[in-house]
């Protein structure tokens, strides 16, 4: 076991406008959720499913 297997937290403020956490609607289910950034655009209920 190791310590770098932490995630590092993550600085934002460096990453363009559309790739910041922001609401976002589902693409599965259509449901709001906040995306971290631009990949992520399924909710956590859909993202868990799958
Ligand atoms: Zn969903």
């Amino acid at each position: 076991m190791s310590e770098s297997t932490k995630k590092p937290e993550i600085d934002y403020s460096y990453r363009p406008e559309h790739d910041r956490p922001q609401k976002r609607a589902c693409l599965n289910c259509q449901s709001k959720f906040t995306s971290e950034g631009w990949g992520n655009r399924l909710c956590t209920s859909c993202r868990s499913r799958t």
